[in-house]
């Protein structure tokens, strides 16, 4: 009976939830046992009774959930090859050999990183003679299987990360709030959204929310930007508009790279005469119910990750599920961080074009 391990880890995102019951239900369909990881990489180093074991009406409701009922945290110990030994250890006493990890592009980078030193931890285990060779001999490989929990969708090779569309629909509902508001008053909001290192959700809340303009990392504004968002602003109030909406990422910067702040952009429109205020919705873009699109998208891939964990080989290189066109595929896990991270390096070296397209964003032209 193989053992399956699932954890959230990193950021928590609505929808986190929905994976973690696919993923033990789809173990238990399969003879499988479940078990769940409590606060992240925190409890595998910990141990005990932070691993426990699920059945299947410990998962009930899950579904319709925020957030992360099983926990998540940053995990220090995890990022030293000591901690990860220690994780090695209490998997191997709780007899699990695959782990189903739902998380940002840290916890699987981790989680890949462990599956590639797994064979010489548990030599190391046997060395120090924490555990003894007949212990190890069932655990030669780790399997891993990414699911990628993320309000910013900010993973490459994925047209959405679980949690996303939650927050679309909170940032929508958000700004349909104060969009009477500024109609009533003839007023100008500055919304300012998650995103430190990706527009994504500020690109798709522009589109979904009809805002006048939007600032976003990956395509900085560009020389007189002032001038063409005023410009923009002042024809949208010719045609007849009464509100202004303007949406800047928290990672929002200008082709210098310098950064661009919600009350720079309020002191530019209320220079140019309108009654301007500034939004922040931090973490409210996180919370409440997944949307029905998450639902739908972690308990898909939280299905499909135990298929892969089943037919997983010691060469399969590690998968991370994804969703491509509407289709549930699995990707090579270390390829899609990779590409990811080579979105930040474009934006350094100012190649924002390639960033754009790396982000699978180039719809937004
Ligand atoms: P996210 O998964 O949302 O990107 P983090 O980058 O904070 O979030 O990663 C979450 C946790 O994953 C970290 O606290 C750490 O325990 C583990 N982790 C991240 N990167 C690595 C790494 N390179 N090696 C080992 N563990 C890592």
């Amino acid at each position: 009976k193989r053992r399956i391990g699932v954890m959230t880890s990193g950021g928590d995102a609505p929808g986190m939830n929905g994976a973690v019951r696919a993923v033990v239900r789809m173990a238990i369909y399969n003879n499988c046992e479940a078990f769940a990881i409590f606060e992240g990489y925190d409890g595998l180093v910990k141990g005990g009774d932070m691993i426990k074991e699920m059945k299947w009406q410990d998962v009930r409701g899950y579904l319709m959930e925020g957030g992360t009922l099983i926990g998540t945290a940053r995990c220090k110990e995890f990022m030293q090859r000591d901690g990860r030994r220690t994780a090695a250890k209490n998997m191997i006493l709780k007899g699990i050999d695959a782990l189903v990890i739902c998380g940002g592009d840290g916890s699987l980078t981790g989680a890949d990183k462990f599956r590639a030193e797994w064979p010489s931890l548990l030599e190391e285990l046997v060395e120090s003679k924490e555990l003894t060779a007949e212990q190890i001999e069932p655990f030669k490989h780790l399997n891993i299987v990414g699911l990628v929990g993320s309000i910013d969708n900010d993973l490459s090779m994925t047209d959405a990360t679980i949690g996303c569309y939650s927050s679309l629909a909170r940032i929508c509902e958000a700004i349909d709030s104060v969009d009477t508001t500024a109609t009533s008053h003839q007023r100008a909001f500055v919304v300012e959204t998650m995103g430190r290192h990706c527009g994504w959700l500020t690109l798709m809340a522009g589109v979904a929310t009809g805002s006048d303009f939007i600032f976003i990392p990956e395509k900085p504004a560009e020389e007189g930007w002032q001038e063409n968002m005023l410009h923009c602003i002042r024809q949208h109030r010719a045609m007849g508009k009464r509100k202004t909406i303007v949406i800047v990422a928290e990672g929002a910067i200008d082709t210098n790279l310098n950064k661009i702040t919600p009350n720079q952009i309020k002191d530019i429109l209320s220079g140019a005469g309108l009654d301007t205020r500034v939004t922040t919705l931090g973490h409210v873009q996180r919370g409440g119910q997944p949307a029905a699109y998450d639902r739908m998208l972690s308990t898909l891939q939280g299905v499909e990750a135990v298929k892969a964990v089943l037919e997983a080989t010691p060469e399969t290189p590690s998968p991370v599920i994804c969703i491509n066109e509407n289709k549930i595929v699995r990707r090579p896990l270390l390829e899609a961080v990779a590409q990811t991270l080579e979105v930040g390096k474009a934006i350094e070296r100012k190649d924002f074009n390639t960033a754009m397209r790396l982000r699978d964003a180039e719809f937004a032209e």
